[in-house]
């Protein structure tokens, strides 16, 4: 097997070493949530003897490429391999042997990240439909019993994986979160949280235009005059102080909640 002269620096390094771009790093080249983790993720079968690791250590995303979206490549490193059975299914219509099946991708990205990351990442599939909602039942049967329970906290509404992770930790800390809530004039807000409070997740790590900027300014504004402050998070926020972040919203939700049950008292008085 030899990978074309035009091939990627990720694909040249996964057949080098004698394997295929698998988990996470596959799941990226279709748009899909990966996580957070650079290095590059193979799949490399069973029965493989002699992988040629060292060999592939040193390439990877040339510092001259700048990180967006779109650039997906890798970090220089030794890749993280993920043995795969012998039998291990592709999907029969796949033809890159260079590269596995967005479904094997997905599962063993599940396994590969914490189930938060998880989570965002098969919402991320059904978003980008790269999976369907039938195959999560044939995703689920293969994977383990402790991971059953993620199916109840998925959500393909959510925009982005950062998103997805903010939902799930909202959630799981016991707010109450819908996504997508409509602001009149303006775009959804990612998520309500206690019905009073906005949270919109800037998931634009690397570039942010003039018009988005003021798009966004406006979307704050809106918000608050129709009565819902609104929280605009970055990435950082989420994956780095995530404490004092979750400390300033549950102070903003409860700040808005006793505002509305005062109102309510206060019209219950007036009225009564
Ligand atoms: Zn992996």
């Amino acid at each position: 097997m030899y990978a074309l002269p035009e091939a990627d620096i990720d694909q040249r390094r996964a057949v080098l070493a004698g394997g295929r771009v698998g988990c996470v790093s596959a799941l990226r080249r279709v748009g899909v949530w990966g996580g957070l983790d650079r290095a590059l993720h193979i799949h490399v079968p069973a029965s493989a003897s002699r992988l040629h690791l060292d060999e592939i250590a040193a390439l990877g995303r040339s510092a001259e490429i700048r990180r967006t979206d779109k650039a997906f490549w890798a970090e220089p490193g030794r890749p993280r391999v993920h043995w795969q059975r012998a039998n291990a299914p592709t999907a029969r219509s796949w033809a890159y042997d260079w590269l596995v099946d967005p479904m094997s991708a997905l599962r063993q990205a599940v396994l590969c990240l914490d189930d938060e990351h998880a989570i965002a990442a098969i919402d991320s599939a059904l978003r980008k439909k790269v999976v369907r909602d039938h195959d999560l039942e044939s995703l689920f049967t293969s994977l383990p019993r402790r991971l059953q329970r993620m199916r109840l906290e998925l959500d393909p509404a959510a925009d982005s994986g950062p998103e997805s992770i903010v939902r799930v930790r909202m959630r799981r800390a016991g707010f109450e979160v819908e996504p997508q809530a409509s602001i009149p004039g303006s775009s959804d807000l990612d998520l309500l949280i206690n019905g009073v409070v906005g949270l919109d997740i800037d998931s634009r790590a690397w570039h942010t235009g003039e018009e988005q900027t003021s798009w966004d300014y406006g979307k704050t504004l809106q918000s608050f005059a129709f009565g819902r402050p609104t929280l605009r998070i970055l990435p950082h926020h989420i994956f780095d102080l995530w404490p004092s972040t979750l400390a300033a919203i549950s102070r903003v939700v409860s700040d808005a909640e006793e505002l509305h049950r005062l109102r309510r008292m206060n019209r219950n008085r007036s009225t009564g």
